[in-house]
């Protein structure tokens, strides 16, 4: 079976692709000539996961599915949540949304926050949602060098390793977007 990953993030497809069952062949938005950026101006992530999808099945009549994933910090009214990839402004700088994060939890006790991934399926002119959610802390300065975005200050619940301090398979195993993932294959094995 063949599926568009509607994202223009290179490492996110990596992820993701790893985790897929050998019988869906995956394919990126280069692999369908879809070099544009993709709308997320919807006002939830869910709403950005639904857009991105739709807007492959519009345009490129293909079985698409798209995530998108916010960080939702407890005592900062779960900000910065559908804004996580311009929290420090529209360049999506991850040391600097890192940066203005730990400055605005400066002082502050409480440091929860979780990790949501929606992923938005449409498939055969049906539309399903799945979502992943990853409860952790933030620490108070980076650690770890692999991953991406907020992956050097988030420590999952219950370890004392950061995202990027974790291998592939271990964020998988415990993180957001694998559990999101993990329904949307079951889902796709009565296909
Ligand atoms: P997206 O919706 O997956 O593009 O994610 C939006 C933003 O959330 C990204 O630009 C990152 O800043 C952050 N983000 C998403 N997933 C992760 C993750 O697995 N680890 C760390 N940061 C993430």
């Amino acid at each position: 079976m063949k599926l568009v990953f509607a994202t223009h993030n290179k490492n996110k497809f990596i992820e993701v692709k790893a985790m897929l069952p050998s019988h869906i062949e995956l394919l990126s938005l280069d692999d369908i000539d879809c070099h544009d950026p993709i709308p997320e101006t919807a006002r939830t992530i869910a709403g950005n996961a639904m857009l991105k999808a739709e807007f492959v099945r519009l345009h490129y009549q293909l079985d698409c599915f798209a995530d998108d994933t916010g960080l939702e910090v407890r005592s900062l009214n779960n900000e910065p949540g559908v804004y996580s990839a311009r929290y420090a402004g529209p360049e999506n700088d991850a040391a600097a949304n890192i940066s203005k994060l730990l400055s605005n939890l400066q002082g502050i006790k409480d440091r929860s926050a979780r990790f949501k991934t929606v992923i938005a399926l449409t498939l055969k002119g049906h539309e399903v949602l799945f979502e992943g959610i990853c409860e952790g802390t933030i620490i108070t300065a980076p650690r770890g060098k692999d991953g991406f975005g907020y992956d050097p200050v988030f420590q999952p619940l219950g370890y004392d390793k950061t995202f990027a301090e974790m291998t592939l398979l271990e964020k998988s195993e415990i993180g957001h977007r694998g559990k999101a993932m993990r329904q949307l294959i079951d889902y796709l094995s009565d296909f």
